[in-house]
């Protein structure tokens, strides 16, 4: 089993070997969860501090009940009700907290780049919850997880990633794992929501939805970010959902088991048909919020055994 890591704040870091030991895991992890009694003590007597400064619905729950399930115990700080509305700083709160000694910090903020810099404040470890539009790694896992399940492995794929990849730390996560794994990446939007630079990524760019998802395996759908948006990205919604939503005629020009994937939250009739996002033979959303308390149970029982193993032998700081 190979995993180094003191912290997981992004794909970037990780080797192949080390995505593989959290996804063989977290198969372990689903097991557990579709059992009867869903408990193991892999973070018994550990502390987890779950830090959303940006709203969440899944990501959040996720990992509090990843860590429930795992025997730690887990508190949820009320990140807008806390001192930082009264003005004080991240890392103030993160040294704060920090004095409470707790064993791992799960952290979401709008800023890029926020939590790895509280990470080198602390000494536990920090788990990267989402970053602005950096990146969102526990995600990329958890769709590498719900792919390889679904094709039965996680190379030589074809797959597309469409729609607001711009503002997308999903896709830059996902982007970064899928492309170390080997798989063909397409991205298919406007050019007004491609990123700068995105040749430096080793991707397709398509502006046309039929052709970008012809043939793929995998059509991963993003949400429009309007809250990053300052306006000008798009004409009108209708006409977005006419060019670039995803409905059963688009989704025609992929493969025939072609699985079709969404992050959440969805807006329905703007990325998305409802009724696609809905079947059963297609969608593979619902497994995807699954992988994701599998993953992140992975994720921190990988990191609760280094800071044990670190803490043995003195060398953590
Ligand atoms: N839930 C994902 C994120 O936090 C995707 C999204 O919000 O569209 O980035």
């Amino acid at each position: 089993m190979t995993f180094r890591q003191k912290h997981l704040l992004g794909i970037e870091p990780l080797h192949p070997e080390e995505i593989r030991t959290i996804l063989d895991l977290a198969d372990t992890y689903v097991d557990l969860n579709r059992s009867p009694t869903k408990h193991s003590d892999a973070l018994a007597g550990m502390t987890q501090i779950n830090m959303f400064f940006e709203n969440s619905t899944r990501t959040q729950a996720s990992f509090e009940l990843a860590g429930k399930r795992l025997g730690a115990d887990v508190m949820n700080m009320a990140m807008q009700a806390s001192s930082i509305k009264k003005g004080e700083t991240l890392i103030d709160t993160a040294l704060t907290l920090n004095a409470m000694h707790p064993d791992l910090l799960v952290v979401r903020h709008p800023h890029s780049g926020a939590v790895d810099l509280l990470s080198q404040k602390v000494n536990c470890a920090v788990l990267n919850a989402g970053d602005g539009r950096h990146e969102h790694p526990t995600q990329a896992l958890l769709d590498a997880l719900t792919i390889r399940r679904a094709k039965g492995r996680l190379h030589r794929l074809n797959i597309a990633i469409c729609g607001d990849i711009a503002h997308s730390r999903v896709a830059r996560s996902n982007i970064l794992l899928l492309h170390k794994m080997e798989n063909r990446i397409r991205l298919v939007g406007p050019p007004t929501l491609m990123p700068s630079g995105i040749s430096h990524f080793g991707v397709e760019v398509y502006d046309d939805m039929r052709e970008g998802l012809k043939d793929v395996d995998v059509v991963m759908m993003l949400r429009l970010q309007k809250e990053r948006m300052d306006g000008g990205f798009i004409p009108s919604e209708r006409e977005y959902y006419h060019r670039y939503g995803l409905d059963a005629e688009k989704l025609a020009y992929a493969k025939d088991d072609a699985i079709v994937m969404h992050p959440g939250p969805m807006n329905r009739g703007v990325e998305i048909d409802g009724e696609i996002a809905d079947d059963i033979n297609r969608s593979v959303i619902q497994e995807q919020v699954e992988m994701g308390v599998a993953v992140r149970m992975a994720a921190m029982d990988l990191l609760a055994r280094n800071l044990r193993d670190a803490g043995d032998k003195g060398v953590w700081v």
